[in-house]
């Protein structure tokens, strides 16, 4: 198994997924692979005749990978994005496990309360998989709130098969914030280095809203750190990878993933300075 990426050298998967394999003493092994965009179509192929299990996809490949494959589950077509290969006897099927990965992390704080108005703040990949994977299956309504306006319009259109959704702006958003009991940062602002920056303001914040953040370096960002002091349930974007992880390895294996260990494997990468 592994991830193909470019770059790619510091993925935390390789870890993370090799934690998995011993906690389980699977004899199985899980490679990061620095794959050109152009040799992308021959490290697919790759994937058949070298009888691998499966592979993640990142960043760039997530889109391009797609008509490569023989088959790509709804909920990936509907994101418009693989993360993972599953090969089963020569045909190649591709699922996106980020958007189930982060709805899995949310669960403990939203139950199975349905009737959420959140707030997406921002419009780019991750958004897309988060977005319209809660339309579908966790909130009652969404608002995307982007920088870009076409970009945030067009994430809109995709979340509207499934619930109602509208677009703001970054000020717009800032200014109605209490009408969100959810409310998830999707985009890079508060990202290591640059911890100081945010991406809107919090001062009509809520006492117990759920405040997100998908970043997970630093695992509490400075949006989180202000939502806690507001009395807001927070989480940081740790146990999205985590599961988008675990999910992935379900694939793969039909065997249930030891989180635990997966978890504690990660942390102990970004621990030792990543
Ligand atoms: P992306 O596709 O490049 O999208 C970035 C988004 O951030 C866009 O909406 C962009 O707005 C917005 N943005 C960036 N800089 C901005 C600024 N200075 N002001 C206003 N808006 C800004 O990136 P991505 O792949 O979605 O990743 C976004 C974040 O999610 C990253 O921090 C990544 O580490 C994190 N992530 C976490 C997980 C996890 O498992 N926890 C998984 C995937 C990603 P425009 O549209 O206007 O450019």
């Amino acid at each position: 198994m592994g991830v193909i990426g470019y770059p790619v050298k510091h993925s935390l998967s390789p870890d993370m997924h090799e934690a998995a394999y011993k906690a389980l003493n699977l004899n199985m092994s899980y490679h990061a692979f620095e794959v050109h965009p152009d040799q992308l179509d021959a490290a697919i192929q790759g994937v058949r005749g070298l009888g691998l299990l499966g592979l993640n996809v990142t960043i760039p490949h997530k889109i391009k990978v797609m008509p490569l494959l023989d088959e790509i589950d709804d909920l990936a077509k509907e994101i418009g994005a693989v993360n993972t290969i599953v090969h089963t006897n020569g045909r190649l099927k591709g699922y996106n496990t980020d958007g189930e990965g982060y709805l899995k992390s949310l669960r403990p704080l939203i139950g199975n309360d349905d009737k959420m108005r959140a707030l997406i703040i921002g419009a780019g990949g991750a958004a897309r998989a988060v977005a319209i994977t809660i339309a579908k299956y966790g909130v009652e309504e969404m608002v995307i709130a982007n920088r870009t306006k076409e970009k945030g319009l067009d994430l809109v259109e995709s979340c509207h098969k499934f619930s109602p959704a509208s677009f703001m702006t970054l000020n717009e958003a800032e200014s109605q914030l209490s009408s969100f009991q959810l409310v998830i940062n999707t985009t890079s602002i508060g990202m290591s280095p640059n911890i100081n920056e945010m991406p809107i303001s919090l001062e009509k914040l809520e006492e117990d809203t759920i405040v997100s953040d998908l970043i997970y370096t630093p695992l509490k960002t400075k949006f989180l750190e202000r939502a806690e002091e507001k009395g807001a349930r927070i989480l940081g974007g740790l146990d999205m990878f985590v599961y988008q992880g675990a999910l992935a390895f379900e694939h793969w294996t039909g065997q249930e993933a030891p989180i635990t260990e997966m978890r504690e494997a990660v942390l102990r990468q970004l621990k030792g300075g990543r």
